[in-house]
């Protein structure tokens, strides 16, 4: 039996706690940056597996630390917050929670992304190998971040010195569980998530009568025609071998039929697997919204607001092969290749900062049936619930179990002795 298989397989031992443990997370759901029940508890397991524990950084942050003599040191990481969804999956455990929003308002909160399967597995994986010290060598870092679905989760966490709390990692990694079948992993060499700027734009007309159009500027024609003309950033000016999306998200002016109103204000998604694609569509969308403006006689000029910014997810390719063949040895044919995801995250800012290599990979959370039936009938999108969907809800296993042994296998393939 090789190490891994040694620490996996108290895995059985721990399958009860775990499932209970991940119900009373799905059940207990907190907003980005709210996470303190949860960050509460993920402390409290790791100080009981004997780890060295910090926590608040950058709010809610929580690492624990197993030292374990000379070796490399791996960061494994796992998000927390939940999301203002409500969740109508129909089970026992669902969860029936609210909070308040940064506006104020009361809203539905669930674990409609599944960050709890994070959470779950990755203590999951610090219990095995606290349990088995004579089987690995080296550090690891069991990293529970805050606001990943916020995009400043990670940030938040360097800047409040992270790095300068914890042992220099050598390499990073992490996962997600998608719409997929449970008990399959699935990683992916190069760019896996795409960038994401979401960006508020204000532009500006001179309101009055709508009997009266001849004495306004009106923003309703000139946000329409920036809509249609942002239509045109991906499908003329990028290459088509590129992937890149643009949606407009929100379009809002005015408040009655015979008002013309004074501004609209325009959501954008933007969506990129490079820098150069990234900074072509920023650049055509200023461009755009600047020039329609003045095509229209605007008496201002735009306002452009970031709302949030997450940096592309690029695996390095030879911490993603050290991967993929640790999976590949574990996993048999349940390793498989992840196509390129247009979804975002923020976990790269960690690895960027420390300047060190990274991989990220997917775990499947659907019904292995349910899924095989939908994509042979063609209609997984329609019938498979996705991340974010209120019908969004991994099977407990063999979800929980994969994505422990994931964690695990992928860290000793740093830290088992060859
Ligand atoms: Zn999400
Ligand atoms: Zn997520």
């Amino acid at each position: 039996m090789s190490s891994a298989d040694e620490i996996l397989a108290g895995y059985d031992s721990l399958q009860a706690d775990q499932e209970a443990f991940y119900k009373d997370l799905h059940q207990h759901p907190e907003l980005s940056h709210q996470e303190h029940r949860t960050a509460g508890r993920v402390a409290g397991q790791l100080r009981e597996y004997g780890c060295m524990v910090h926590d608040g950084i950058g709010g809610t942050g929580v690492v624990g630390m197993l030292s374990n003599g000379d070796g490399p040191t791996v960061l494994l990481r796992a998000d927390m917050d939940a999301l203002p969804v409500k969740e109508d999956t129909g089970a026992d455990y669902a969860s029936t929670a609210t909070a308040r929003d940064t506006d104020g308002s009361e809203v539905p909160v669930a674990h409609a992304c599944g960050h709890d399967v994070h959470v779950a597995c990755l203590l999951g994986a610090a219990k095995l190998m606290a349990d088995q010290p004579g089987r690995w060598n080296g550090t690891l870092l069991a990293l529970f971040q805050p606001a990943e679905e916020t995009g400043d989760g990670a940030q938040g966490m360097v800047d409040d010195g992270l790095l300068t709390r914890i042992p220099a990692p050598d390499v990073a990694l992490a996962q997600h569980v998608l719409a997929g079948v449970a008990g399959t992993v699935g990683t992916h060499p190069g760019p896996f998530l795409s960038a994401a700027d979401s960006v508020k734009v204000t532009v500006y007309g001179r309101g009055g009568h709508g009997s009266m159009p001849q004495n306004t500027v009106d923003p309703v024609v000139l946000a329409a025609s920036i809509v249609l003309r942002l239509q045109t950033v991906v499908s003329r000016e990028i290459a088509p071998t590129e992937t890149a999306v643009l949606t407009v998200g929100s379009s809002q002016a005015g408040t009655k039929s015979n008002v013309i109103p004074d501004r609209a204000v325009l959501q954008l998604n933007l969506r990129s697997y490079s820098p150069q694609t990234r900074q072509r569509m920023l650049d055509a969308v200023a461009r755009i919204v600047r020039g329609e403006c003045q095509a229209a006689g605007s008496p201002r000029d735009p306002d452009f607001e970031t709302l949030d910014s997450y940096s592309l997810t690029d695996n390095d390719p030879a911490t993603t092969n050290r991967v993929t063949a640790a999976f590949s040895a574990h996993f048999g044919d349940r390793a498989v290749p992840w196509a390129q995801q247009t979804a975002s995250e923020d976990f790269s800012d960690i690895p960027r900062a420390a300047g060190i290599p990274y991989t990220y990979w997917a775990i499947g959370g659907t019904d292995p049936q349910a899924y095989r039936a939908a994509e042979k009938a063609g209609r997984v999108a329609d019938d498979i619930p996705g991340n974010h969907s209120p019908h969004f809800l991994p099977v407990p296993q063999p979800t929980l179990r994969a994505g422990t042994e994931a964690l695990t296998v992928a860290a000793l393939a740093w830290l088992a002795p060859r």
